[in-house]
């Protein structure tokens, strides 16, 4: 069967792999993103490792995934929030690196791709990926076609309005987005403003300290509470802007602490069918397959 290349290229590590048709990973190798010298270094060291896991393997494509905002029709990406360059320039070096056609997506969009042709959401019809781990991101895919919008930017559910108590800061500069609250990079702030608000001593720092110690200690009850009905606000958005056959999770942040799931739902509104949400089953790895499978089904986005 053939091969595709994809990348995945994240804000501390680009993966990359070699990705066959049936969505099955041959080879997959991760590197820390480079960001100490100039942005160009992004794409050749994709290239590179790419050409050096491939060998003599013949490659249909390569696929690459991005947080973003992206800017598809320039194929580069454009102020990244994780990643110090203002524009990364991706398509066109790595198709003059590499001479293969290259597809570009947001990480999101690619991750539903890899969940509806060889993941968790075979066989339904309109599915809503979330991610919830260093930020929250969306893909949907109606009827075997991802919805991309305008610049390759729809579903960038992260920044779907969810809160107007805590005003906390988004990475994309706006208030109440529910990444701001809830992402791995949110949670801390949004402990330490509760915190404050609770009278209590915010004691713990980091997103899994906050997760693990929140669960257990009485004290902080009220935080998982809060963080469920933000949670909440946003999986009730998704579900009346959608009106998904499925739901797949994923990201570190809801993966490891899967209980999150069922005290969101407890705040989720049945104005519409709560659809059945799933884990993904993918591993981590379903925005690189997915990348991967765009260069396959070129038409299915
Ligand atoms: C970005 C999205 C991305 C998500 C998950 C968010 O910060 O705005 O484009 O899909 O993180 O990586």
């Amino acid at each position: 069967g053939r091969i595709a290349g994809a990348a995945d290229i994240g804000g501390t590590n680009t993966r990359v792999g070699l990705i066959r048709e049936d969505g099955k990973i041959v080879r997959i190798e991760k590197f820390p993103t480079p960001v100490s010298g100039n942005a160009e270094d992004i794409p050749l060291a994709i290239a590179r490792a790419l050409m050096d896991i491939a060998g003599d393997i013949p490659l249909a494509g390569l696929g690459i995934a991005a947080a973003g905002p992206l800017n598809i029709r320039e194929g580069i990406l454009d102020h990244p929030p994780n990643i110090p360059f203002d524009f990364v320039p991706i398509v066109a070096p790595l198709k003059e690196a590499t001479n293969l056609p290259v597809i570009f997506q947001n990480d999101c969009r690619a991750a539903v791709l890899g969940e509806v042709c060889a993941g968790g959401a075979r066989g339904y019809e309109t599915v809503v990926y979330i991610t919830i781990s260093t930020g929250i991101g969306g893909g949907i895919c109606t009827n075997g076609k991802v919805i991309t919008g305008r610049g390759g930017n729809a579903g960038e559910i992260g920044h779907f309005p969810v809160d107007t108590t805590y005003n906390l800061t988004c990475t994309c500069g706006l208030s109440g987005h529910w990444e701001g609250y809830a992402s791995g990079r949110g949670i801390p702030f949004f402990f330490r403003e509760w915190c404050t608000a609770h009278d209590l001593p915010c004691i713990y720092s980091t997103t899994p300290e906050i997760l693990r110690f929140s669960a257990t200690d009485p004290r902080y009850a009220g935080f998982r509470d809060a963080l469920a009905q933000v949670n909440g606000r946003g999986l009730s958005s998704v579900i009346v802007a959608y009106d998904p056959d499925c739901i797949i999770l994923d990201g570190t942040v809801i993966q490891r602490n899967p209980d999150l799931l069922d005290q969101a739902l407890v705040y989720t509104d049945r104005y519409l069918d709560l659809p059945p949400c799933i884990f993904s089953p993918l591993n981590g790895d379903a925005p690189l397959i997915g990348a991967a499978m765009a260069v396959f089904h070129p038409k299915m986005i």
